[in-house]
């Protein structure tokens, strides 16, 4: 298979290829991305999106059973023997119509790709199933990587799964929602704790990864963004093959972005797909790298030939004002995205545009996706947050058909929940207001009641509920 798929280096006066069977984070020539990528003219291709439909026959086979794997004529780069899989991928497209009233959209032209009905909680398994599979390929017993917690409770879910690999994740210090961190130890996951933030961690992971040759998951890895590609398939399916018009999604390090734009410009090449959707990317104002990069420096993909330099100086600036990213929505709170360049591409192929929300934004449009469905995490509600607001500019019509990737589970941040909408507890209270949030117009308080049936008779009553 080893031709047929290979990396290649991003960029375009370089484009130096290699081997699958390299555990490679960058190029080792010129240090741009790499791409995973394959020889189409060769591979079994499907005709058309719907023969995959009939791999859902034999879902009793755990490779059709995934939701990444039973796409994987589209990601063709590891022998069947060699996937990794525990089942990841069972995911919701809802038509949440009381979101789309609150998006400003019409009834039935908004969609939440609920992503957190992963095995972890989060769509991180898509990428995590991809990027352990090739893991086993190259040989690899330990696994690494740096995380907002996600990441590190996906690999942590993979290693206790399949007792295959040995893992250390790296967190930040103090910003980590519990839901997250108590994953990881839970799964037995050798947790270190650095005193820095993610940016700080993400430097680290890779400098221990090429010291000791352990395996690194984080979305540098080129692997794991081929399996993140089947919430493209998946959204697609869901839709019966029909392409919408927006996908919405937040941005940390990119790494959907970039996946996102690789799977639609694949799908169209290979003529499976008649066009491509507009892309939005949302980030939290407090974590905007990309936004005053993309909106306000222009800067663009450019034919892979972007302003590096003005790159290079924005991040000298940024390093100079000490500024570290701070948002509530803690998975998204990264000022360095390792994947911006993949997602200039994105964003060049798809129309894209970038914005930025603030907090309150983030969690008032978290409380309309609890009461309105599944729920989310902070940084997932980003994605009707940024649509709220395209729609308000007029960039997103309300007719126009639009898929919000809700990209982590309601349960992972509790305290961000319950400081909006109880306002008892002082801490939360405070953690809200330090971050601008002070209007909680969709709280749902609990109400204390004494302990007598009359009381709370009466209480009920008066509630009028
Ligand atoms: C990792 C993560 C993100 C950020 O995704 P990128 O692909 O790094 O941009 C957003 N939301 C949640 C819940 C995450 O876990
Ligand atoms: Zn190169």
């Amino acid at each position: 298979m080893s031709d047929l798929a290979y990396q290649k280096c991003l960029s375009p006066d370089c484009a130096a290829t290699y081997s699958v069977d390299e555990p490679l984070t960058g190029c080792p020539k010129c240090g741009a991305l790499l791409d995973v990528t394959y020889d189409w003219d060769r591979l079994p291709v499907p005709k058309s999106l719907r023969e995959i439909e009939a791999r859902w026959g034999r879902r009793n086979e755990p490779l059709e059973f995934s939701g990444v794997w039973r796409f994987r004529q589209l990601l063709p780069f590891a022998p069947d023997n060699k996937i990794v899989t525990i089942g990841e991928g069972q995911t919701i497209l809802q038509d949440a119509r009381s979101v789309a009233a609150y998006a400003g959209m019409n009834p039935g032209k908004l969609f939440l790709q609920h992503e957190g009905l992963n095995p972890s909680g989060s769509f991180k398994d898509n990428g995590m199933t991809a990027a352990m599979t090739h893991a086993h390929m190259t040989g690899a017993k330990h696994a690494a990587c740096a995380s907002t917690g996600n990441t590190s409770a996906s690999l942590a879910i993979y290693a206790s799964s399949t007792r295959q690999f040995k893992v250390i994740v790296f967190v930040g210090s103090g910003k980590i929602a519990y839901g997250k961190l108590s994953q990881a130890l839970d799964y037995g996951a050798h947790t270190l704790q650095i005193q820095g933030d993610f940016d700080d961690a993400m430097l680290q992971v890779q400098a221990v990864c090429k010291e000791s040759k352990i395996y690194l998951c984080n979305s540098l890895n080129p692997f794991r963004l081929e399996g993140q590609k089947a919430i493209i398939f998946r959204i697609l399916e869901s839709l019966r093959w029909e392409v919408p018009d927006w996908i919405v999604v937040p941005g940390g390090n990119l790494g959907n972005s970039s996946s996102f734009g690789k799977a639609l410009l694949e799908l169209k090449q290979l003529g499976l797909i008649p066009r491509l959707p507009r892309l939005a990317i949302i980030n939290a104002q407090g974590a905007n790298t990309l936004y005053q990069l993309y909106e306000e420096h222009g800067l663009r993909w450019n034919g892979g030939r972007f302003d590096q330099p003005l790159i290079d100086k924005f991040y000298v600036e940024l390093e100079a004002s000490g500024a570290k990213a701070d948002t509530l929505a803690t998975a998204i709170q990264i000022n360095r995205p390792v994947n911006l360049t993949k997602a200039l591409r994105s964003l060049d192929a798809c129309d894209g545009v970038v914005r930025e929300v603030t907090d309150q934004e983030i969690l008032d449009a978290k409380a309309q996706v609890g009461a309105g469905g599944f729920g989310c995490e902070p940084a997932s509600a980003a994605s009707v947050a940024g649509t709220k607001r395209l729609r308000a500019e007029g960039v997103i019509a309300p007719s126009d058909r639009v898929v919000c990737i809700l990209t982590g589970h309601q349960l992972k941040d509790p305290d961000a929940t319950v400081g909006y909408h109880s306002g008892h507890d002082p801490k939360l209270q405070q953690m809200l207001h330090a971050h601008g949030v002070h209007a909680m117009p969709y709280a749902n308080a609990p109400l204390g009641v004494p302990n007598q049936l009359d009381q709370i008779l009466k209480a009920i009553r008066d509630s009028g509920r």
